[in-house]
């Protein structure tokens, strides 16, 4: 399959690389190198070194000489077609038509030509492939592929995130289109109608304006996840108020919130807001998901020694968990919870007002803080979320710790 393409950056450098490369590569040809009967292949005019250096590039490289057969296969060419290749023809080397097809046009007319192709087996792979032939004899054939499929699937996904959000505004958008025109229609003169129709039309404006700001928060926090936080925050301070601005909704759920604090626990490096986001988030899916109707959500605080590459003693990350005693969640279904959109079940999120993004911003918080998020569930008997944050000393401790490796 073929796709429309541009060349890359990267093509253009290894191109240029290429460039400079055949200069070395025909200097003993240019000094007069015509091997020992005067009829040498074109392959006797690649030297060692260059060889060397083109093996060890990490994109495909096939170098095909003007008789058709192949005279060089990196490391990262033969992964794709196969080994012992070199000195056959190429046409009984590339399997794909249309990459076949452009060697050989361009071996023949020198056009150079760069295009996209897929491969299907043993796993759908995309690359985008250039061809060339460089312009002084003997003519070299150079095929240089570069994988795109991350770059393939990164659009995927973000074509995909795009009609998840779409659908999720559409739904409740349909649900108040439909009652404007029931008001206006028939329960026009309907008081209680109206009356009930204006609620859930309110409900329904309520989950696009929840959708939305966590649409919004997702984009803002994924921008500066690699930017590191500079605030120095104290997490009890903290997990309280999001405890405290969560009590109403805790209350009128009937679900008790405790919060223990065990030992002295230091500060963190971090973003206050963020980390009130994240808590809340997490104590906020504790009462949503807890058991109905006198549940009880505990989140206990303490410090927690962790081992860190490269440092023989333990660094301090501050460990918060957050606890429920609903009815857990399925083991496999564990890994994909901070999937963007995924949920546990569809039906239940809705109903308690979830936009299914909650835990994909837990994440990416998690992620700038150069924290880790554990989940552990048993069916029946609850869930545990627990967020390791590097305390403040511990972090100057891990960053002398890299200086010392450096
Ligand atoms: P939502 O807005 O649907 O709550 P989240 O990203 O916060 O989205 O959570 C994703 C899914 O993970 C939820 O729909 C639910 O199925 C599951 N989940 C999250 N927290 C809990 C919990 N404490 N107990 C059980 N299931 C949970």
């Amino acid at each position: 399959m073929f796709y429309g393409g541009t060349l890359g950056l990267k093509i253009a450098e290894i191109s240029a690389l290429l460039l400079v490369l055949s200069a070395y590569v025909f200097r003993e040809r240019a000094s007069g190198f015509s091997g020992s009967d005067g009829a040498t292949s074109d392959s006797g005019a690649l030297t060692p070194i260059a060889r060397e250096v083109l093996e060890s590039l990490p994109d495909p490289i096939l170098l095909v000489e003007s008789s058709g057969r192949v005279i060089l296969a990196n490391k990262a060419m033969r992964a794709l077609v196969g080994v012992d290749i070199e000195r056959k023809h190429v046409s009984a080397v590339l399997r794909t038509p249309a990459v076949l097809e452009a060697v050989l046009r361009t071996a023949g007319t020198g056009e150079p030509a760069s295009f996209e192709f897929m491969l299907h087996v043993p796993v759908e792979r995309h690359y985008q492939a250039h061809v060339s032939r460089t312009a002084q004899t003997p003519n070299l054939t150079t095929l240089l592929l570069h994988d795109l499929t991350a770059v393939k699937r990164a659009e995927e996904a973000r074509a995909d995130f795009i009609a998840n959000a779409s659908h999720e505004l559409r739904t409740p958008l349909a649900a108040v289109s439909g009652f404007i025109d029931t008001l206006r229609g028939h329960a026009k003169d309907d008081e209680v109608a109206r009356e009930k129709f204006l609620g859930i039309m309110s409900d329904e404006a309520s989950r696009m304006r929840r959708l939305i700001n966590d649409l919004l928060s997702l984009t803002r926090i994924e921008l500066n996840e690699h930017v590191p936080p500079s605030g120095i925050v104290d997490v009890v301070g903290v997990v309280r108020d999001a405890a405290a601005a969560l009590a109403p909704l805790a209350e009128a759920d009937k679900v008790a919130i405790s919060v223990e604090v065990r030992g002295t626990i230091p500060s963190v490096t971090g973003e206050r807001d963020e980390l009130i986001q994240l808590f809340q988030n997490l104590i906020q899916n504790a009462i949503k998901y807890g058991k109905a109707g006198g549940g009880h959500v505990w989140v206990e605080i303490g410090v927690s020694p962790t081992s860190v590459p490269g440092r023989r003693n333990t660094l301090s990350m501050v460990s918060i968990s957050v606890r429920d005693d609903g009815e857990g969640i399925p083991r496999e279904a564990i890994p994909r919870l901070t999937e963007r959109f995924y949920r546990v079940d569809v039906k239940r999120s809705r109903e308690r007002g979830g936009t299914g993004l909650g835990l994909a911003i837990v994440k990416h918080i998690v992620n700038r803080h150069q924290g880790r998020l554990q989940i552990e569930s048993q069916q029946g008997e609850g869930s545990q979320f627990t967020v390791l944050l590097p305390a403040e000393g511990a972090k100057q401790a891990a960053d002398a710790a890299v200086t010392e490796l450096l």
